[in-house]
């Protein structure tokens, strides 16, 4: 493995000026090793935040301004309207439109999400970047083995890297891979402003989960695939939504209490939150989304499990709908 370096400062050399880290607001060596291979993956100029969503925050807020509105495609991961809303007091706007059509006039921004969580639309990312304004990707649920979204004209692929690319539910990390160089130069300088930086442990933990990334979202693909199939033919299932790719699907149960009683009966899936680990997890969306999901709703993301037992289990836990 790359040594994990967490100094926060670095000497100057000989002559008393700075090498190329000094303080690790402004760069450290174990992020810049992960950021140049996420954006060997995703061809670009990759920036690690915090978290996804502090990735989203700094985004808008390096390339916006007060006044400014963005179409925001609507069925996406719900945190990212929450985080926008967040920032209405500062003048942000959003609206909502169907990413699997063009974006609206008169937008600043246009925020896309492939495949949207939970509702699983793809994109229309030709559409998308026919539009005048910038175009940002949230491609955590595909992840650069399914999409690299600057080669279909997108500005910004932003990552939740806490799912697929670091892929062990050990570390919260989010990132934006720009295609412009001066882009990546404007948010790094609003970063180190601003401090809203990734540390060292989740980065070298993003680099030792990006040398599997293929392997497990290949297998997660393939057991997302079986499993989507197998829900389409089972009687106490009403809709099944799976792209075709990537490792998350969901489904709908009758209502919200039979849904409630599937996701506490299984046992190798585990009931909780998030998505893209080597573990399986299935959640109820209802309890976090509210009325903007049907209260039947599931999601399902498919880990390294072995599929047939996954579906036994799945099975199993269908009796209960
Ligand atoms: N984008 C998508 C598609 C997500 O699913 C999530 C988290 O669930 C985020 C962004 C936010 O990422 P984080 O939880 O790392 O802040």
């Amino acid at each position: 493995m790359e040594p994990l370096d967490r100094s926060t400062i670095w000497p100057y050399d000989e002559r008393g000026e700075p090498g190329p880290f000094y303080y690790s607001r402004y760069g450290s060596p174990t992020v810049a090793e992960a950021e140049a291979r996420l954006g060997e993956l995703d061809r670009g100029e990759a920036l690690l935040y915090p978290s996804g969503s502090g990735a989203t925050t700094a985004l808008v807020l390096s390339i916006l301004r007060p006044g400014d509105t963005i179409a925001l495609a609507e069925g996406c991961y719900f945190g990212t309207g929450v985080t926008f809303q967040a920032l209405a007091r500062w003048g942000l706007r959003y609206v909502e439109f169907d990413q699997t059509g063009a974006p609206p006039d008169g937008v600043q921004l246009v925020w896309l999400e492939a495949p949207s969580n939970p509702f699983l639309t793809m994109p229309d990312l030709a559409a998308a970047a026919a539009h005048p304004a910038p175009v940002v990707v949230d491609s955590t649920a595909a992840t650069p083995v399914h999409l690299r979204p600057l080669e279909h004209g997108a500005d910004f692929t932003l990552h939740s890297a806490t799912k697929y690319l670091a892929g062990h539910d050990d570390a919260l990390l989010g990132a934006v891979v720009c295609r412009d160089p001066a882009d990546a130069a404007e948010l790094r300088t609003f970063r180190t402003r601003t401090g809203i930086v990734a540390a060292a442990d989740p980065a070298w933990l993003l680099l030792r989960g990006l040398k599997t990334l293929d392997v497990r979202v290949g297998r997660q693909t393939e057991t997302a695939r079986t499993l989507a199939e197998r829900l389409r033919g089972h009687p106490k299932v009403q809709v099944v939504r799976y792209p075709g790719l990537g490792g998350l699907i969901s489904f709908d149960l009758a209502d919200g209490d039979a849904a409630r009683r599937v996701e506490t009966s299984t046992h190798l899936i585990v009931n909780a939150t998030s998505l893209g680990g080597v573990a399986s997890v299935m959640e109820s969306r209802y309890r976090w989304e509210g009325e903007r999901v049907p209260a039947g709703l599931l999601r399902l993301s498919a880990g390294l499990e072995d599929p047939d037992a996954l579906w036994n289990d799945l099975e199993a836990a269908l009796e209960q709908a």
